[in-house]
């Protein structure tokens, strides 16, 4: 029976045959009250591409991929897949499919069973479902075969075989997540919608489902939105970051992008967890970056006459025994070990703003709680932020000009 799970398969199938799709989300808006969790959102996916959603909790993530599988209506703008607008087509049509967080398994069956599922809902006739003699159907034979086909190749796919006959109580949270995945995949859907399906997972799984996936799907090549909270998890797997705040896209880019190229202070914060430094700044009319009184060399264009805030990672700053040009007097309040590196937590003297300060541990001994030293920012990788504008107007993306 299908249901044991050990039936070969003589049609191997690991691509899909539908073509990959792009998709376009245009100015979008979704209220609840008065609440707009969704503002003017506006984003594109070439065909093929693993798009981030990235954001804090409650920016808008979820809603956005909800109104894209057609699970919520936007109240304006346009959802296309493949070209074609989907905005008043069914979620069942839209040829997408959805992974949650929590594994949304049937409790009652076997892997096998939950994966068939889709198929068997889609495919089969109210006939042909009939227990025992809907098999025996000559019209059905065929179609069996084929969901058998099919769900084989998909756990092939995700190494999953040998749970085919367990239920998801009988396996652990990863072994559970495959299956999840296995129904989505099984669809062959022109488009992957995931709400950060790995959330329930410990971190070794994680990393290890997270590689896995990222396999498949440059394999699949299905185009996929992926919804997570977890900048290491959005740099690891996307193509492009769209990153999130308050229900508004703020950048989109290539992790390199973000990482190295935040738009604003939002952006640079949310990407360089767990610290980022930063200290109120006066650009002097000569264009020199003026912090607690020193003029501190910074390579990031430096409006003159402007109040802004300099943003460094605690790995773009050093800290030295002796005063040199340019640098900034600190006192060590704190020092932590972090493995191969440490981070010295310092304030500065003349103004009390904290800093942190990324040092091999190896070198934690050359410095002492409550004594004075010398900190100096990278120039090349500080990021000057005017206030209330943009950093660089030339990263404007397409995208984001739509909306
Ligand atoms: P998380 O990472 O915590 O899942 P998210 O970014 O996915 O968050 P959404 O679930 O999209 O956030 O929710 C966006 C905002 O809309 C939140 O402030 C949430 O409280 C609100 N919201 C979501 N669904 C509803 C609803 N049905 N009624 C009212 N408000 C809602």
């Amino acid at each position: 029976s299908p249901s044991s799970g050990v039936v070969e398969t003589n049609r191997k199938q690991t691509k899909p045959d539908r073509k990959p799709s792009s998709l376009e989300i245009r100015s979008v808006t979704k209220r609840y009250g008065e609440f707009k969790a969704l503002d003017n959102v506006s984003l594109k996916l070439e065909a093929g591409e693993l798009v981030s959603v990235l954001g804090p909790s409650g920016c808008g993530k979820s809603t956005l991929l909800r109104v894209v599988a057609g699970l919520e209506e936007g109240e304006n703008g346009d959802v296309r897949i493949g070209g074609e607008s989907v905005t008043h087509v069914s979620p069942k049509d839209r040829g997408v499919a959805f992974v949650f967080q929590t594994y949304a398994l049937y409790p009652h069956m076997t892997s096998y069973d939950n994966i068939a599922a889709p198929l068997i809902m889609r495919e089969l006739n109210a006939f042909d479902r009939l227990p025992i003699v809907g098999r025996m159907l000559p019209s059905s034979k065929r179609k069996y075969q084929s969901v058998d086909d099919r769900v084989n190749a998909v756990s092939d796919l995700l190494k999953i075989r040998e749970y085919l006959s367990r239920k998801p109580s009988q396996m652990s949270g990863g072994q559970r997540q495959r299956v999840a995945l296995g129904r989505a995949l099984v669809r062959e859907p022109k488009l992957f919608l995931l709400d950060e399906p790995f959330a329930n997972l410990d971190a070794s799984l994680r990393n290890h489902t997270r590689a896995e996936l990222s396999i498949l799907q440059k394999r699949l090549g299905t185009t996929t939105v992926f919804v997570t909270h977890d900048q290491t998890e959005a740099m690891a797997l996307s193509d492009r970051i769209a990153l999130m705040f308050e229900g508004k896209i703020r950048q989109i880019g290539t992790p390199d992008d973000l990482y190295r190229n935040p738009l604003d202070l939002d952006v640079a914060r949310f990407l360089s967890q767990p610290y980022l430094n930063s200290f109120p700044a006066e650009i002097t009319l000569s264009g020199r970056a003026l912090i607690a009184g020193e003029h501190v060399p910074l390579a990031d264009a430096l409006k003159p006459g402007t109040r802004g805030i300099v943003g460094f990672r605690p790995e773009h700053c050093t800290l030295a025994a002796r005063k040199r040009p340019n640098m900034l007097q600190v006192i060590i309040e704190r020092l932590e070990h972090a493995g191969a590196e440490a981070h010295v937590f310092v304030r500065l003297s003349a103004t009390h703003e904290p800093c942190v300060v990324r040092i091999a541990s190896s070198d934690m001994k050359d410095w002492q709680v409550g004594s004075s030293a010398w900190l100096s920012i990278n120039s090349t990788e500080g990021w000057y932020f005017p206030r209330a504008a943009r950093r660089r107007d030339d990263l404007f993306q397409d995208e984001l000009a739509l909306a």
